[in-house]
This record gives C-alpha cells, structure tokens and sequence, in this order.
C-alpha cells in the first residue's frame, strides 16, 4: 500500500454546534479539482508555436535535494537536442521555472507542475502545486504534455470522509490529497443534565437515544454537505462501533457512495487519518481502474462499444464519442504526424512529405500519445491511467470506452 502523507492547515479547537452552518477552513491554496480542470481546458488549448515548451512535474517530498538533480540532467539532455533560437527560448522558459521554484514552493506541496514557454510574441508561464505527489518528469514538444495532470486527477479526485469520535465528528474534504474541515460538531455533553434522581440504567438509555439522535444529525448533515458540494466519494473513519452504526443510518444514495470504512483511534492525529484515507481512495481508484479495463475488453468483444489502438482511439475523440480513454501507466511515445492545415492525425512514421487527406505540405511529426491525452483534455474526457493490466497491453495500451 502507498504510503502517503497530508498536510492539513494547523487549526486550533473550533467548536461548531448548528447543524446547517458550515465551518470551511481551505487548504492553503493549493491546486484543488476544479482549478485542475479549468487548468487542463486552458493547456490544452495552448496554441502552438515553434518555440519550444517545457512540461515540468517534480516531486517536493524530499525537498529540493529530491528533484534538483532530475531537472539539471533532464534540461541540459533536451537542450543538446534544440538548435538557434530553440535553444534561447529554452534557456529562458528554464530560467522561468527555477525562478519560481527558488522561492514560491508553499509549505505543505507535494508535487509542482510547471509548464513554460519563452516566445517572442508571448511567454507562457503556468504553475501548480499539490498536495499530492507527482513523479519527477520533463518532456519539451510544441504544447503542453498533460498526461501526469489527468493521471492525477484520476488518482486523487477528491472525497468526502466523516470522522467520528464519542467527543465530536468531523466532516472533511480531501481535494487532490488536501483536506479542508467542512464541519466540526461537538457531542452535546450529558453529565451535567443528569440529576441525582436518574438511576444508571436511565442514564444509559438516555444516552444510547442522544447518540444515536446525534448521529442521525450528522448522517442529514453529511447527505447535504455531499449534495451541495456534488461529491460522489464518501469514507468512513473513526471508532468501529460509531462508525458502524453511522453505515446503517446512512440515506441509501450516500450509502451507495461509500468507497470505504477505516478503523482510527479517539486520539490519532487528523493528518494520519487523512493519510489512511488517502491510501484506501487510491487503492480503491486502482481497483476502479482495473473494472474500467474489464469493462473495456468486454466493449471489444461486443462490437462497437471500445476501440484500441492510437489510430481507433484518435478517431473516437476527435468525433468526440470517447466516454473514457484508458492509457496503461509506462506508455512508450506514439510516433505519428498531425496535418497543420486539416488537423489529421496519422500514426506512421516516418511522416509524408505532403498531408495524405489535403495533399498540403504542413506536415509535422507528433507523438500520438501525446495528441491523445490533448484531446481528452480539450473535451473534459476523463482518463483511466491502468497498471499491469495485460489484455490492455495486447491491444497498444491504449483503449477508449465509446458512448452508448
Ligand atoms: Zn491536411
């Protein structure tokens, strides 16, 4: 299991008690979903020129030690390859990149994406931070490689957990591994109700009838967080006999939104458990990853629902009847070759001299995996990123599920 860990904003004790009013603390201003997404639309659309972009991820998790070696080697690498004013343009979108990363890394991000452009009619300059982890990757090609900004989005989304204690439940969100309080309520505390004329037995069953009323207040509150906010994750954690009866309270559409239910004592501290969550999100994600690909292999045997293939997949998305593009994990590139003046994608290689559909000459070589995750991005299609999944493989480890 991945071990991952979860910065949470240091709060002190807030007390909340109305039910119905939220208590929203963010996440200091890291990348959330949303902002992903609108991100991904922008990039996506970047127009290209012939100056170079640099797509830049980094891992943060072991400071700058952990990456500074990787962007060193992998620049100087890609900077053999460019020539003229290529190798100027690189320089200074480079330059862009350590710039920031010298003194804009917030506390708390585990991963930066940083995508770069120096252009003699516009610079382009687009950074991003996590709190979740990305791997340490540099690719330059004429427009943005967005491949590990979905990979994430698929892997981390964002969730909804309900903490329970015998003291207090906290409802959280966790958005790309960062989590927000979005509610915090005490139990409504009972020895100081109970007088000298109530026997023990009493005292219990009045208690067990709070509790679970107090429950109950806090399924009603959780249904409207998740509806309000649209979520469609959901994990349970805390003490066993709490959270098992919370299970049981639990209106059937939220219930049919639980990924998972984890075990936390009374005093773990909140990073921790959000920590543990995060772990079974992913694990779960992967298990999803892995009936997406099932259900995409079943889509090739029952003509006309999957494709495979670069060339198959390129055609779903550009007709947009892609519902999810599947890519395995370690795709090699694609090599293919994208008409300038009609927009066709080919995968051969090499490239003709003139376009085979409009005969012009605006003939570019291009990856196709590259183009791929482009158009996914452009269309907001979703993508499966599915590790070690062999019938996937067979097929060019690339599919696409069509829509009905
Ligand atoms: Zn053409």
């Amino acid at each position: 299991m991945k071990r991952l860990t979860t910065p949470i904003n240091s709060i002190d004790w807030i007390p909340w008690h109305q039910p119905g009013v939220g208590l929203e603390l963010r996440a200091e201003s890291l990348t959330t979903l949303d902002e992903l997404r609108r991100q991904i639309a922008v990039l996506a659309c970047v127009d290209e020129t012939e100056a170079p972009f640099v797509s830049c991820y980094l891992n943060l998790e072991q400071g700058e030690a952990g990456y500074r070696k990787a962007l060193e080697n992998r620049a100087l690498a890609m900077r053999s390859t460019l020539e003229g004013n290529a190798k100027a343009d690189f320089d200074a979108a480079i330059g862009q990149i350590t710039h920031y990363l010298s003194g804009m890394l917030r506390p708390g991000a585990k991963g930066v994406a940083l995508f770069s452009r120096h252009y003699r009619g516009g610079a382009f300059f687009l950074p991003m931070q996590f709190a979740a982890p990305l791997p340490n990757w540099i690719a330059v090609y004429p427009s943005p490689n967005l491949f590990h900004l979905m990979a994430l989005k698929d892997t981390y989304h964002r969730y909804v957990v309900l903490l329970a204690t015998q003291a207090w439940v906290r409802i959280l969100e966790v958005n790309l591994g960062a989590a927000t309080i979005k509610a915090w309520t005490e139990q409504p505390e009972l020895r100081e109700r109970v007088g000298r004329e109530w026997t023990k037995a009493h005292y219990e069953s009045h208690r067990r009838e709070r509790t679970s009323r107090f429950l109950g207040e806090q399924t009603d509150l959780l249904e409207s967080l998740m509806v309000a906010g649209g979520h469609t994750h959901l994990i349970l954690a805390g003490d066993p006999a709490l959270t098992g009866e919370i299970r049981r309270a639990l209106p059937k559409s939220v219930a049919a939104k639980l990924v998972d239910t984890i075990r936390a004592a009374s005093r773990a501290r909140q990073d921790d458990v959000v920590a543990a969550t995060l772990s079974a999100f992913v694990e779960w994600e992967e298990h999803e990853s892995q009936e997406v690909a099932a259900r995409f292999v079943q889509g090739i045997r029952t003509q006309g629902r999957a494709v495979a293939g670069a060339a198959a997949c390129l055609d779903a998305l550009r007709q947009r009847r892609a519902d999810i593009l599947l890519l395995a994990r370690d795709l090699p590139p694609e090599p293919g070759w994208r008409c300038g003046a009609c927009g066709v994608i080919r995968i051969a290689h090499p490239a003709p001299a003139a376009c085979t559909e409009c005969g012009r000459k605006s003939v570019q070589p291009v990856d196709a995996t590259v183009e791929l995750v482009r158009l996914a991005g452009q269309q907001d299609c979703p993508i499966e990123v599915v590790d070690q999944f062999d019938p996937l493989m067979a097929l060019g480890g690339m599919g696409c599920l069509l829509r009905y």
